[in-house]
């Protein structure tokens, strides 16, 4: 990046999950090493947290140039205000051109507030970057309005350009266990006094679900009917080894859990195989599954627009074709 106002460098917030780098990381660590590959700037790696120093090799591997490691007890949870604050320490000190963030809930959250510390801009859900050939500015690009549009959004004059990126919108790179990166420490300026937010526990989520990493997801709408009859949905997900995922409609009448829901404001899903069952396909749930390999869509209306991103139909009663389609499976899968 040709930018004369700072370092040049194009960062990732690591935002280290369970002592690992999350694979939405690692996605950001491949892009940011493939732009910066093209315009000679230099990959940081953000790793915050209580005994994460041992990740930065893992970054080095996956393109960082730079570890940037602040370890404290502060940090040992997420909490916004503790990774805010150390994340925008490091960042003034530092003045990278550039900072990219995964999307995930968890970036969702420390994107927005990171970027309103820094007083600058945050271009949120992009599903990709590009270099303004012009200006060595970065171009983030975002779907809008539902998914029906494409924005392209630049930061001119605050800095770091900041964008918080859609998990799976760029591939995990292949690691080069030869590539290393420079360790730079740093240390917390703050204590836990000073961080307001205390965390007591944990409490697993009722019907958590991994629908995000999920090859094969089995999604009903309102065409279900009746929260009964999501078990016929889950026989057929437990035969083909599917996760399930539903549409707003099922999850506000209360048949399923909000963890389960896909679209614009649930999920975005990317699996190998989506069944979408008695869901009519309103732009908000396609936004979230549109770019899943394999769509196949089950509803009565022959006119239902889900058939348009279709690849395969069943015109049909989902109470009917269901148990017809476990059946079939199951022989199939019997073998
Ligand atoms: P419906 O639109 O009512 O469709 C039901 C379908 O089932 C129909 O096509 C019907 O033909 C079919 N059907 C009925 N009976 C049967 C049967 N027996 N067999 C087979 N087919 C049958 N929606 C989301 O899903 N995810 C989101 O994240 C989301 N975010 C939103 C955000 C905003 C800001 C707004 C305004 C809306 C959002 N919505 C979202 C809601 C969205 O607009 C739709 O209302 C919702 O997706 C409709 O859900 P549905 O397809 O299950 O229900």
């Amino acid at each position: 990046m040709t930018d004369t106002k700072n370092s040049g460098a194009l960062w990732v917030a690591a935002l280290v999950k369970d002592g690992k780098l999350p694979q939405a990381s690692l996605e950001l660590l491949g892009e940011a090493r493939r732009l910066a590959d093209s315009s000679g700037a230099e990959v940081g790696a953000v790793l915050l947290g209580s005994d994460v120093k041992g990740l930065a090799g893992e970054a080095g591997s996956y393109g960082a140039d730079v570890a940037y490691v602040v370890e404290s007890p502060v940090l040992e949870n997420y909490r916004t205000e503790a990774y805010v604050r150390a994340t925008a320490d490091l960042v003034k000190e530092h003045s990278p051109a550039a900072l990219l963030i995964p999307g995930d809930i968890q970036g969702r959250d420390f994107s927005s507030a990171l970027a309103a510390e820094l007083e600058t801009g945050l271009a949120p859900d992009c599903t990709d970057i590009e270099i303004d050939e012009g200006t060595g500015l970065l171009r983030f690009i975002r779907p809008t309005f539902g998914g029906n549009i494409l924005a392209a959004i630049q930061c001119p004059e605050a800095r770091p350009q900041m964008a918080a990126v859609r998990p799976k919108a760029f591939p995990v790179p292949d690691p080069d266990p030869s590539r290393q990166a420079k360790t730079v420490a740093a240390e917390v300026s703050f204590g836990e006094d000073e961080i307001p937010t205390k965390v007591t526990g944990f409490t697993e989520e009722k019907g958590a679900v991994n629908l995000a990493d999920a090859d094969v997801i089995v999604s009903g709408g309102r065409g279900m009917g009746a929260p009964e009859n999501f078990e016929k949905l889950k026989e057929l997900a437990d035969v083909i080894g599917g996760a399930i995922g539903a549409s707003r409609a099922a999850v506000d009448a209360g048949w399923i859990e909000y963890p389960h829901q896909v679209g614009q404001t649930g999920k975005t899903v990317k699996p190998k195989l989506y069944i979408a069952v008695g869901i009519s396909g309103a732009i908000q749930h396609i936004a979230g599954m549109r770019t899943s390999d394999v769509i196949v869509a089950i509803n009565k209306d022959p006119n239902a627009p889900i058939f348009k991103v279709a690849t395969y139909g069943l015109v049909g009663d989902a109470m009917e074709v269901l148990p017809l389609l476990t059946q079939k499976f199951r022989e199939a899968t019997a073998k």
